[in-house]
């Protein structure tokens, strides 16, 4: 065995115990929930009428769920998805009970009927219970149960990453979005629901003292956008004259916030204005759009998009980027409304490959300062974000068991896109390749290797190495140099196998592209002195070889 063989050998084998390192803090319950299983992967889902009853003084929902599925090929019994303490109590095909067992949140449901490949059936899910309570919602989500300032109660679910599960029955893996669905949510008659899509009617239930609103969304929609969000709303409304037409913006808010609504919501047009300009259509536009005020931060629920800033710019007041630019804009009504384009428009098939919603999505921050502020406020803003990135962890997370990468995803993949931005170097041919993905991948779910596939094309390059570098791995590329007799060095350092990416440089304040490698080349022909400095736009570092690394930054 020679050498090299041995190293590799080693390599292999760190790499094999360190896979199985992680790969051991999964659990079955999470390849469940995390995965194609044969008891998903056999039926394709078309429909959800989700009926619910939300009781708040016992802090209970019960309901049913009607699910319509088409047959891809037989099989017989059929994965549904609730998550402890909530349970099912009944359910039926073709009025019939069936039987089902329990695996913690998993349901096994044994179908009697055959199922014929190609035929189109539908399963009634009867449930109740008190489902988690969020405990830090969006993050750690669940239910949450409050009253606003006058008394009334104010309720909404927020279950992005532990899974609509938690509170409805439902096939929860994202590779399977329902085609449309119809949300019917009996509250209290002094309160109002507002869920996803438009209010098709209202029953008032005067002898239970109830109010069920009946809501219908004609979209594709992922399960985690489905809402509930209870209280005692005030609503107005304004009609967006958008690039598909007149687009319905409703909002509803708490009664007593709506005069400062009114003046805070003026972001919601800026953003449409904006994100349609860079993304092309909001991509629902027979669900109408709406900003709902919620009792926590926000969440980009699908045609509904809920609001807990607290009527102040920036993120809870504060500017992510430290450059003022962040106070300009009220961070949750951009960001939230961003993910209309990238996670409901476009969504991830794994939620390993989350960084196609967040770091799109943070990017599109700076996007909207761009259109509204121009390039140089939006760069600032999005080199400012840099600030948060951690590289703890590769952006991309572990597929098939429900687990998402480091929070990188969000300004390190938006640096990442600002980067992709430089080395395309024609703004309105950006412009189209973004608005492009909406249009390529409209209404879809999608995977990272589409995604990448997709931008390699229009770019016109083989970025393979690029989303490697920057989704695979923790290590900045670092343009290392060296200068000597008027010849500058060059290579990247730091950088995976084949890194190659161009990079502008200044030298002696002149512009200057240079295609490096991970070997060494030479640009000939420069004055005996000079000065090289990398464009801060590049999500990079550099080092003189002969001084000392240093992060490329933003000038003062
Ligand atoms: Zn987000």
């Amino acid at each position: 065995m020679h050498k090299g063989a041995f190293y590799t050998l080693i390599l292999i084998l760190i790499s094999t115990m360190s896979f199985a390192q992680e790969t051991a803090k999964f659990t079955r319950q999470d390849t469940l929930k995390g995965s194609i299983t044969p008891e998903r992967e056999w039926w394709n889902l078309t429909y959800y009428h989700l009926d619910v009853k939300v009781d708040p003084e016992n802090k209970i929902i019960s309901g049913k769920n009607t699910i319509r599925y088409k047959v891809l090929k037989p099989h017989n019994v059929m994965q549904i998805d609730l998550q402890e303490p909530m349970k099912i109590t009944k359910i039926t095909q073709s009025n019939k009970e069936l039987n089902f067992t329990r695996e913690g949140n998993v349901f096994w449901v044994k179908l009697v009927e055959k199922q014929h490949e190609g035929s189109a059936n539908e399963v009634v899910v009867h449930f109740e219970g008190s489902p988690i309570i969020a405990k830090n919602p969006p993050w750690d989500g669940g239910l949450t149960w409050q009253k606003d300032k006058n008394g009334n109660h104010f309720i909404a679910n927020a279950n992005q990453g532990i899974g609509a599960s938690v509170w409805w029955p439902c096939k929860d893996h994202p590779y399977d979005e329902v085609e449309n669905m119809k949300i019917s949510v009996t509250v209290p008659e002094n309160l109002m629901d507002v869920s996803n899509g438009r209010l098709i009617k209202v029953d008032h239930n005067k002898k239970e003292q109830t109010k069920t609103y009946h809501w219908e969304v004609n979209n594709p929609i992922n399960n985690y956008g489905v809402n509930i969000s209870i209280g005692d709303y005030a609503h107005f409304s304004e009609v967006y004259d958008g690039e598909k037409g007149k687009l319905d913006c409703n909002y509803y808010v708490l009664s007593y916030n709506l005069e400062k609504a009114k003046e805070q919501f003026k972001d919601a047009k800026r953003t449409l204005q904006a994100l349609e300009h860079w993304f092309g259509p909001y991509p629902f536009y027979e669900d109408g759009y709406k900003l709902v005020e919620v009792p926590y931060l926000g969440m980009e629920h699908q045609s509904a998009v809920t609001y807990g800033n607290g009527y102040k710019n920036g993120y809870k007041g504060n500017d992510l980027s430290g450059t003022g630019w962040g106070l300009t804009f009220d961070f949750i009504i951009i960001h939230e409304s961003g993910h209309e384009w990238f996670a409901n428009n476009i969504t991830d098939k794994d939620v390993a490959d989350m960084w196609i919603h967040e770091s799109f999505t943070a990017y599109s921050e700076n996007l909207f300062l761009n259109y509204h502020n121009g390039k140089e406020a939006s760069a600032a803003y999005v080199l400012g974000t840099r600030s948060a990135i951690q590289n703890d962890r590769p952006i991309i997370g572990h597929y098939n068991v429900s687990h998402h990468g480091s929070g990188d995803m969000y300004y390190k993949g938006a640096n990442m896109l600002h980067t992709l931005r430089q080395i395309v170097n024609d703004d309105e041919k950006w412009r189209s390749i973004l608005r492009g993905l909406n249009k390529e991948f409209y209404h879809q779910v999608v995977t990272t290797q589409q995604v990448e596939n997709y931008l390699s094309k229009r770019v016109g390059r083989d970025m393979s190495s690029f989303f490697d570098q920057y989704l695979r791995n923790t290590k900045i590329p670092t343009l290392e140099y060296r200068k000597r007799d008027g010849n500058l060095f060059y290579r990247w350092g730091n950088a995976v196998y084949g890194f190659n990416i161009p990079v502008k440089v200044y030298i002696n304040g002149e512009e200057k592209w240079l295609e490096p490698t991970t070997t060494w080349n030479t640009l000939e022909g420069l004055p005996a002195d000079f000065e090289v400095k990398v464009d801060p736009n590049f999500y990079v570092g550099e080092m003189n070889v002969m001084g000392r690394y240093s992060e490329v930054k933003p000038e003062k």
